[in-house]
Parts: structure tokens; sequence; C-alpha cells
């Protein structure tokens, strides 16, 4: 049997404007039912990519394919299939939250029941609010709920959380969660690495414009062989760490020394780089005199 198309397939992206050269070539596929992130800096290109397969911007060169059509024909079918929050849309003011959803509602052939976009996006009890008083959190919701109510295939998220105070950053998520539930396909953008940590199957670290790293968070960080090994130093109190590649040695020579001491080894930890490791490494700017406070990981290396 052959394997499920994926949702979105992009291949040797690329997008201009004028002579700058915004998507350098980018691959990358998203399974059906998956969430997937791209992450990286301000002006790496993860909108430009975005908008791309929405349909709203044009690519220079290489194939994109959504639900298996071209996004830049802009097909009817495949709009009724997608749902796309924006990064700030309040388009609807002067009517209430359920009429809004309504109305957005008839634009789709199969739309969601609009009490169980309440439900999902959490905004029950706003539901006969006008709109324009909602806080900016649940606006957002309402934008969320906006996405849904068409029941579409596949979400669009471009940096959902973005402004969020932390409680509503976790309803975000667990609006994200819902929708992983019901099955749909996820592709969002965010700055937030406990972001993509928390919510995404996999991920994509873009950097000007090209693909730096991608694979399920979890296992960016992982796969690298350096553990970082961290202790509180008997003689100073302070904290020590030292990168190995061999944590077993480090850790027999260290407890050797302590024991041979009759101390102990405080705070004693050993650590794979997280994500945020990953990301600030790929990410960071070439070498230069800022480069060195980021993390404990560099810091060590710096002292092997
Ligand atoms: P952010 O995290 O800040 O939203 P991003 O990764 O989404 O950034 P893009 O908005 O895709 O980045 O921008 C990528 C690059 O292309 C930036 O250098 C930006 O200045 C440039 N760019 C984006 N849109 C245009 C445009 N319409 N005309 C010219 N340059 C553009």
């Amino acid at each position: 049997m052959a394997a499920l198309a994926p949702a979105i397939l992009v291949r040797d992206l690329r997008k201009s404007y004028g002579q700058f050269e915004a998507v350098r070539g980018i691959d990358f596929e998203v399974a059906p039912g998956e969430v997937f992130g791209l992450l990286g800096p301000n002006g790496a290109g993860k909108t430009t990519t975005v908008e791309i397969l929405e349909g709203y911007r044009q690519r220079s060169g290489g194939i994109v394919s959504v639900l298996g059509q071209d996004p830049e024909r802009r097909p009817r079918e495949l709009r009724k299939r997608i749902g796309i929050v924006l990064q700030s849309t309040g388009m609807y003011r002067h009517i209430t939250v359920r009429e809004a959803l309504a109305h957005w509602a008839r634009f789709y052939p199969h739309p969601r029941d609009v009490d169980e976009v309440l439900a999902l996006a959490g905004l029950q009890e706003k539901a006969d609010g006008l709109a324009r008083t909602l806080s900016g959190g649940q606006m957002r919701r309402l934008d969320f709920g906006l996405a849904l109510v068409g029941d579409p295939e596949l979400i669009f998220l471009d940096e959902p959380t973005t402004g969020f105070d932390p409680a509503a950053r976790r309803a975000a998520w667990d609006v994200v969660r819902s929708l992983q539930e019901l099955g749909k396909t996820v592709l969002l953008t965010t700055h937030y690495l406990d972001e993509a940590q928390a919510l995404c199957d996999r991920v994509a670290i873009i950097k000007e414009g090209r693909i730096v790293a991608s694979g399920p968070p979890a296992e960016l960080g992982a796969s690298s062989s350096t553990y970082t090994v961290a202790w509180r130093s008997a003689e100073t109190g302070a904290m020590e760490s030292r990168e190995t590649e061999d944590p077993t040695a480090l850790l027999h020579q260290l407890t050797s020394a302590a024991l041979a001491r009759g101390g102990q080894l405080q705070d004693l930890s050993v650590a794979r780089p997280s994500l945020e490791d990953v990301y600030l490494e790929l990410t960071a700017e070439p070498p230069s005199e800022s480069a060195g406070d980021s993390d404990s990981a560099t810091e060590a290396a710096a002292n092997v």
C-alpha cells in the first residue's frame, strides 16, 4: 500500500523580493495529522514560506503542494479545506462572538457546529459578548475559532501566541492539542522554543532562508553525542560544567575524586543539549564578540 500522501510538500522553494532572496531552496513535508513547526529568528523566511503555502504570495521557484494542489492558483476547493489564523485579524468587531462564527461558517460547505467551536476555542462564556469587548487573548481565541469553524483539514497558525500572557498561551496550546486530537494537520510558526517543544511533532529551524536542522524537537538535542556534566565546586561553591562525549568516564573521575575527599558532588547533573541549545547554536550570528553568554553548554565548551 502506498504511504499517505503528504498534506504539505515543499521542494526547493525559493522566493526573491527584487534582488534579495528571502527563501533559498527549502524542502520539507508535513504528514496528515502532524503538527509541524517552523522556527527561526526574525527575517528568516517563515512568514514568506507560510504565505506561499496559503496562496497569498507567489513563489519564485520550486514545487509546492498543499493537500495535493498548487496554492498559487488559489483553487476555491483548497481554500475550503484550509484554515488560517493570521498574526492578527480582529475583522469582526460589532457583532457577537457567536454571530461572527455563524457568519464565517456560511462560507464553508461542511462547517462545525458553532457551539462546538465555542467550546474548542474556550469562548463559551463570551459567546454573546460583542467581539470588540474581548481582551487581546480572547480575540485570539476568536481568531482560532474562525479558523476552525469551516472544519478545515489543515490549519496554518502564524505566531499563534505572540503577545499572550502565560495563561492565554496555555489556553492556545490546549486549542492546538485539541486540533491534533481531531486529526488535523497544523503548520505553525513560532519564536518560542517551549511552544515548539510542547506542541510540535517535528520542527524545521530556518535561518536566512535555509533549513539548518529538522526533526522531532526532542531528537534535535538528543542526536548530539555531547553531554554536559555540571556540579557545584566544593572549594568555591560555584557551579562548574564540562562537555564530554563520554559521561561515564567523566562521572567516574569526578565521583572518585569526591569520595576520596570524603565529600559529595552537590547539584550534580548530566544533560544533553535542549532544543534551545541547538537553536541558539544553529541560529547564532557568525562568531563575534557577543557569542558566548547564551547557555551553559557554550560556556562549558570554552572551559574544556
Ligand atoms: P519574523 O519572525 O520577523 O516574522 P520571518 O521569518 O517570518 O520573520 P519573513 O517575513 O518571511 O521572515 O521575511 C524574510 C525576509 O524577507 C526579511 O528579510 C524581510 O525583510 C523580507 N521581506 C518579507 N516580505 C517582503 C516584501 N514584501 N518585500 C521585500 N522584502 C520582504
